[in-house]
């Protein structure tokens, strides 16, 4: 090979493994079904705002550390934006700018009046202690307050954040404005403002989305088993939901490696491990595989909901399942999401079927500003209507426009969207 080719074949794949490209690439193929103009596209395509802070913390040893963070506001057409903030040591602008772009078509997709935004902050929490993750909760919120608020942008938990670092969010903002402002984020405990059903709620919408799927293949849970790449609060609490539901989930994995067992997994027995030794290794009654692997089992099912980039131009052709379903936002490059839709497979796309979390987090939201607050039969009746229709939306347009769940899902939101823009006009 030369070095000539092998220069084009590093950009190739970098560009592959660009989140902000892959999305682009969504998008203009929607775009294109939808006959958009040049001038809408870019204003679609653009973040609105991008903000990069730097984030001053005292260590527990007395020494000075410097983390860069970042909020991005995609749009803020249909309303406030919504996304969440990741603690991750590689996160990146054109991530964050990825995952911003995909709470917009995300929003709109459910149809819940948000835009989309999405924040980060570069950090390895297993480095940090709780007093210096609190430290840098409180700086990042502080340096990014100006674009915050229940009607700006209304962040959430994402990777290594949760409802203790939403706490620390909602009561930083609240002693700088005066008030007890509990809308400012979702997903915050219970006894502050959160809803009930918000923690399963992702989960729980990844079990709804794979269940509709299956039903249009005629496939029953007992028949079907499952692979879930993630044992987080999207992947363990949605396998442990799908084992509820009758489904055989052979694989469940960490960053650490996974676990599979042909039989099924007693997934109550596997979270119960997880609380206990804080990773998968070592649960007895399964065979131990690398994460590699895992996603090349042979399965009906597969689940990534772990992060970007998994399914990618070098293990396509490998994955054996029938059915994807992204619980992960951009789990599947684009590259190889033409190369599943060749083979057949059909992928229920990460803006539909991870969008239970933003929709019990507008129901947070709502109740939050209400006052008063609803029982978790109401949450979850409420997220099944809307799981269920936007499936129901997504692929009645898949139908019309003879075109892949993802595109149909991407037409469907690009064009609420848009026609909200065209609404609206031109602010100057
Ligand atoms: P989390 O931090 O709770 O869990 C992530 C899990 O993935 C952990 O078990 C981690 O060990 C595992 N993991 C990380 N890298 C891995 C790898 N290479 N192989 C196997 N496992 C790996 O995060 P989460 O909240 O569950 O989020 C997971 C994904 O779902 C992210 O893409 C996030 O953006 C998306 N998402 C989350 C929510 C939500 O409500 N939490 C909503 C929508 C989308």
């Amino acid at each position: 090979m030369t070095s000539g080719t092998a220069v084009a074949q590093n950009q190739a794949l970098q560009d592959e493994f660009n989140p902000y490209l892959a999305m682009a690439e969504n998008f203009d193929i929607a775009a294109d079904h939808l006959g958009l103009d040049e001038g809408v596209r870019e204003v679609l395509r653009t973040p609105d705002r991008e903000l990069t802070v730097s984030i001053p913390v005292l260590m527990d040893d007395g020494s000075m550390r410097v983390f860069k963070g970042f909020r991005v506001q995609h749009n803020f057409h249909r309303g406030p934006c919504k996304g969440g903030i990741r603690f991750a040591p590689d996160v990146h602008l054109d991530e964050v700018r990825a995952l911003a772009a995909w709470m917009t078509w995300k929003c709109s997709a459910v149809n819940v009046p948000f835009g989309g935004g999405k924040g980060g902050v570069i950090c390895d929490p297993r480095e940090l202690s709780i007093h210096e993750l609190e430290r840098i909760t409180r700086r990042y919120t502080a340096s990014i307050m100006d674009i915050l608020g229940p009607d700006r942008d209304v962040p959430a938990p994402d990777m290594n954040t949760n409802e203790q670092t939403m706490a620390w969010i909602m009561d930083t903002y609240s002693m700088h404005v005066r008030k007890t402002t509990t809308a400012v984020v979702t997903g915050k405990p219970l006894s502050l403002g959160g809803s009930r059903g918000r923690p399963e709620a992702t989960g729980r919408g990844v079990m709804i989305a794979c269940r509709e799927a299956l039903k249009k293949i005629g496939m029953r849970p007992e028949d079907t088993s499952v692979v879930v790449q993630g044992a987080g609060n999207v992947g363990g609490i949605g396998a442990l939901l799908l084992h509820r539901e009758g489904y055989k989930i052979t694989s469940l994995s960490d960053m650490y490696g996974s676990v599979y067992n042909e039989k099924g997994l007693d997934m109550p027995a596997v979270m119960a491990w997880m609380r206990e030794h804080r990773r998968l290794n070592g649960f007895p009654g399964a065979e131990e595989l690398t994460n590699v692997s895992q996603l090349e089992l042979d399965c009906d099912v597969l689940i990534p909901c772990a992060t970007e980039n998994q399914i990618t131009s070098r293990n396509v052709d490998n994955i054996k399942a029938k059915l994807v379903v992204e619980g992960a936002n951009g789990p599947t490059t684009a590259k190889a999401g033409k190369i599943l839709d060749s083979r057949g497979v059909i992928v229920v796309p990460d803006i539909v079927a991870n969008a239970g979390g933003v929709t019990v987090s507008y129901f947070e939201w709502v109740q939050d500003r209400m006052g008063y607050f609803w029982t978790e039969e109401i949450v979850n009746t409420r997220l099944e209507q809307t799981m269920v229709n936007t499936f129901e939306e997504v692929d009645a347009v898949a139908k019309k426009y003879g075109v892949s769940l993802r595109t149909a899902a991407y037409i469907l939101a690009i064009d609420r969207v848009a026609t909200v823009y065209r609404l609206r006009g031109v602010f100057a």
